[in-house]
């Protein structure tokens, strides 16, 4: 099941989500019905407030669907180590149109749980760290919009806020 892809200016993205800690059936449905909304959104990677559901759930599949391999579920995600930067151009589902070049550590490393709630430690570099800082981020609440100078975030937020009135949000 594909779900509609919550935007910018709903609540459920600017609060921390709650942890998961059933790891059974329903969580399993959900993640495919995750990846679903992923692949058919052509996006790297999809938190669960992003779907209005407020858990520490993410997916992240930086090939777009091409390598079935590539895909992680991440529960109670927490990065634990970081390495250098990158400042490449950003964007979210939840934001769609707007990228931004953001700042975001080169290497990241995540301790999270997987699908059966085993525990988790990986590290991503370039793309794949971006995703987990990004994904990460978006359980706590934050969207990348709060890593940009405050002239930036404020121009976007005018943007928004007029297509919202425009009925164009
Ligand atoms: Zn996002």
């Amino acid at each position: 099941m594909i779900y509609p892809i919550v935007k910018y200016g709903q609540e459920v993205l600017e609060r921390p989500s709650e942890p998961v800690t059933v790891f059974d059936g329903n969580l399993e449905k959900l993640v495919a019905d995750m990846f679903e909304t992923l692949c058919a959104a052509n996006g790297v990677g999809l938190a669960a407030p992003q779907i209005g559901i407020a858990k520490k759930l993410c997916v992240i599949d930086i090939t777009s669907g091409e390598d079935p391999k590539a895909k992680l579920v991440l529960a109670n995600p927490a990065i634990v180590a970081t390495e250098g930067k990158q400042v490449l151009e950003e964007g979210c589902l939840s934001l769609p149109d707007f990228r931004a070049k953001t700042t975001r550590p080169l290497r990241a490393t995540v301790r999270a749980q997987d699908l059966h709630g085993k525990e988790i430690t990986l590290t991503g570099e370039g793309l794949l760290a971006r995703a987990f800082c990004h994904e990460t981020d978006h359980l706590n609440g934050v969207l990348f919009i709060q890593h940009l100078s405050l002239l930036k975030r404020d121009s976007i937020k005018r943007k928004v806020r007029r297509m919202m009135k425009a009925g164009e949000w």
